[in-house]
């Protein structure tokens, strides 16, 4: 039996929508581009084509792999983010267009023209790498130490640090938060992505998140503050004075964040960014001198 694929994806979206995924035609057509190897553009002249029996089945081995909710991201092997591709697999969260706000915020510190020597950058828990990595590849002018507590995950980092052309620029440190960094110095910029979800809310995250993203890039602990509260604790003595940190916060958390670098007495212009869908999602505050 041969059919076109227009009529196979009709097929792969029934499937996907009788599994709960949220978005089943856009699922259907990536995986089959995916397969094909096909652009957008080319997808949308090819759906009169017949597709072998072979590529059916090996169609529809990937529409059931993602039947499971296992995330999309994961399956393709990638992820597009700040204008790159980063490599993503199970060990590390999926990056999420939030993250790019704060990508963002902290390219836009970066503008008023580098000190010498350059910016010294520094990622906490880089997971895929996309913040150390894009930030690098944007400005020319930073340098990264990006830091994780799972090797699997800098293992994916440095891929995605060759591929982006910035390897001799960002360095991949093992360590649990501040506590491996050794003699890295001090930085103008502390960024973060830390877990944030409380503990209990993480079952009822959706089914790719909470089923297959790793828990551990995600538990924020109970009340979902307890890496800021190392960030807090720790990140005063490896920023320079007057260096910034930024932090990726839940919508919910910039009041609770705020105080908790407040209490500390060493900062000041504490400002909280919104995302686009007009969430608070990037505080930050300045060391002072
Ligand atoms: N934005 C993620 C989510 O809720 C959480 C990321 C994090 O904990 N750093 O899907």
């Amino acid at each position: 039996m041969s059919l076109e694929i227009r009529e196979i994806l009709r097929i792969a979206e029934a499937r996907l929508r009788e599994a709960g995924c949220p978005d089943p035609k856009r699922d259907a057509e990536e995986l089959m581009c995916h397969m094909m190897d096909f652009d957008r553009s080319r997808f949308f002249m090819k759906l009169g084509d017949v597709l072998s029996e072979n590529g059916c089945e090996n169609y529809f081995q990937l529409i059931d792999l993602r039947a499971t909710r296992k995330p999309l991201q994961y399956i393709v092997g990638s992820q597009e983010f700040m204008g790159l591709n980063f490599k993503v697999d199970p060990s590390v969260l999926i990056p999420r267009q939030d993250t790019e706000t704060l990508v963002e915020a902290a390219l836009e510190h970066m503008k008023s023209g580098a000190p010498l020597g350059g910016w010294r950058v520094l990622d906490v828990g880089t997971g895929s790498g996309a913040i150390a990595v894009s930030i690098c590849a944007k400005e020319s002018a930073a340098r990264a130490m990006a830091s994780d507590i799972s090797p699997e995950a800098l293992g994916l980092a440095a891929a995605n640090a060759a591929a982006a052309g910035v390897s001799s620029r960002v360095k991949f440190v093992l360590s649990d938060m501040f506590d491996g960094l050794g003699t890295g110095g001090r930085f103008h910029f502390v960024l973060s992505n830390p877990p944030y979800v409380k503990r209990q809310d993480l079952p009822f995250l959706q089914e790719e998140v909470s089923g297959h993203e790793p828990a551990i890039a995600l538990d924020g602990g109970v009340d979902g503050l307890d890496f800021y509260r190392i960030l807090a604790r720790d990140a005063a003595r490896r920023l320079k004075k007057r260096g910034r940190i930024l932090l990726e916060i839940g919508f919910d958390q910039a009041e609770q964040v705020r105080e908790l670098f407040e209490e500390t007495g060493r900062y000041e212009e504490f400002a909280v960014k919104k995302d686009l869908a007009g969430h608070d999602r990037v505080f930050s505050a300045l060391l002072k001198a």
